[in-house]
């Protein structure tokens, strides 16, 4: 193999990870030495300043980043996190996790991801406003309807997406509804988008019930009751499912009972948070994780399940809401143990798809009924997760490796046959 070049400026714990993966499936896969040296770098990083005046008239500055891992299959995709860890280390990361799922479920872009690092809870709405313009215009050199589509994720919301596309838009002195997805539906937002990558969770999991057991009556902890975690609750609690645990950042509640979720849902809107939901037991974010269930989704941040607490998961499915949930070393003590992962490449791509749905819907200005977009998204997910299985079958591997060898392998060949400098 050939020497690696040096990537230290992107050092984190995420981005050790995600290489670690990338050098484990391009040995598996043969990869060609230079292609896999290429990927092992974005293809551009990003720094930048945000200044804003805060509510109290000072100047405070972050810390943003957008990065662009690579553009050899299309422009690049990927999500705005506000967090009080982002950093270039763990953009990048996630950034290159954005290359492997687009291609994975393929579709015609490359991976980016973008941070501000701020704690936006502590945030008002008009200091969250200023941020967001000023962060839009700084790195506006480097996104574009057909260069670089920021979307949702942690921290951000369509309310996020309506500042960017406006201030994006003030400076082409007309609207671009394709500068970015995940906006509301007012202003070019897509039927679906908000549900989709809870729905993609669920849509996974049917695949895998056919494979393991039936959804009806399995126990669910879901941590993180954000836009991901609280969709794909609320999904499963229709389909039969019992939901025992749920969480967020203040910390968690438990019923082995069920927890209704419709209701639940009206707590968190009058409070703001899933603590003190009248008949649970208050439990803290690290102990709901070693609860009893079957199926554990893991909807927040990252690296939640790690070597000291893998083996006292009860779960016999964990399925990635967030991305990089699981650290490596945990992943192989789950595996020890029989526990099916659902990779987050795979288990939570239903974002990016129907971001697909809408960038597109956007460039034609056409936009199509729910109805399609389930249906589209449900094709893909199933399409994806079972090429994904029956690769885990045939190389006796787990699903997130077989999942990474795929989006890894079609990624690999866009630079076999264009070169290597997108
Ligand atoms: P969100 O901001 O809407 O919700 C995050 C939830 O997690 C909130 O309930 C928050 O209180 C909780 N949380 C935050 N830190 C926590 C902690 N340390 N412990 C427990 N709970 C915590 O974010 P989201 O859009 O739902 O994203 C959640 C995860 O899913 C992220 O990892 C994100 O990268 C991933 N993801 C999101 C999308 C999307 O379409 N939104 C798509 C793919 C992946």
């Amino acid at each position: 193999m050939a020497e690696m070049t040096d990537t230290s400026e992107f050092d984190s714990h995420l981005f050790r990870t995600a290489l670690v993966q990338l050098d484990r499936v391009a040995a598996r896969l043969n990869l060609d030495p230079n292609i896999h040296e290429r990927l092992r770098h974005p293809r551009r990083a990003l720094v930048v300043s945000v200044p804003v005046r805060m509510d109290s008239k000072d100047i405070k500055v972050f810390r943003g980043y957008r990065v662009q891992h690579s553009t050899v299959l299309g422009p690049t995709k990927g999500g705005l996190r506000y967090d009080a860890d982002v950093n270039l280390g763990e953009v990048t990361a996630l950034a290159m996790l954005m290359s492997w799922k687009c291609a994975l479920v393929g579709l015609p872009y490359g991976g980016a991801k973008g941070g501000v690092r701020c704690n936006p809870r502590a945030m008002s709405v008009t200091e969250r406003e200023h941020l967001t313009r000023r962060y839009t215009a700084e790195i506006m050199l480097v996104i574009g309807p057909d260069h670089d589509i920021p979307a949702p994720d942690l921290g951000t919301d369509e309310q996020t997406m309506a500042w960017m596309m406006d201030t994006y838009s003030m400076t082409q002195g007309k609207t671009v509804p394709g500068i970015v997805t995940g906006k509301p539906l007012i202003v070019g937002g897509s039927a679906g988008r908000r549900e989709a990558t809870g729905r993609g969770i669920v849509y996974a999991l049917y695949q895998a019930a056919r494979h393991l057991q039936p959804l009806r009556g399995q126990r669910v902890i879901v941590q993180g009751f954000g836009n991901v975690g609280s969709v794909a609750a609320r999904l499963l609690w229709r389909e039969g499912c019992v939901i025992v645990g749920v969480s967020d950042v203040k910390g968690g509640i438990l019923n082995p009972h069920g927890i209704d979720i419709r209701q639940l849902e009206a707590h968190v809107a009058e409070t703001g948070s899933v603590v003190g939901f009248p008949g649970t037991e208050p439990v803290s974010n690290a102990e709901l994780l070693e609860q009893p269930c079957d199926i554990l989704l893991p909807a927040a941040t990252g690296s939640q399940i790690h070597a000291d607490n893998a083996d006292r998961i009860k779960a016999t499915i964990v399925v990635e809401g967030a991305n990089g949930p699981t650290t490596p070393e945990a992943d192989v003590i789950l595996r020890d143990r029989g526990v099916t992962v659902i990779p987050d490449i795979l288990a939570n791509a239903g974002g990016v798809i129907v971001s697909y749905f809408e960038w597109v819907q956007g460039l034609q200005y056409y936009f199509w009924r729910e109805s399609e977009i389930t249906t589209r998204l449900q094709e893909i997910m199933t399409r994806a997760f079972n090429r994904v299985w029956a690769l885990a079958a045939k190389e006796g591997t787990d699903l997130r490796t077989a999942a990474l060898m795929e989006g890894v392998r079609r990624v690999a060949e866009g630079y076999r046959v264009r070169g290597f400098y997108p």
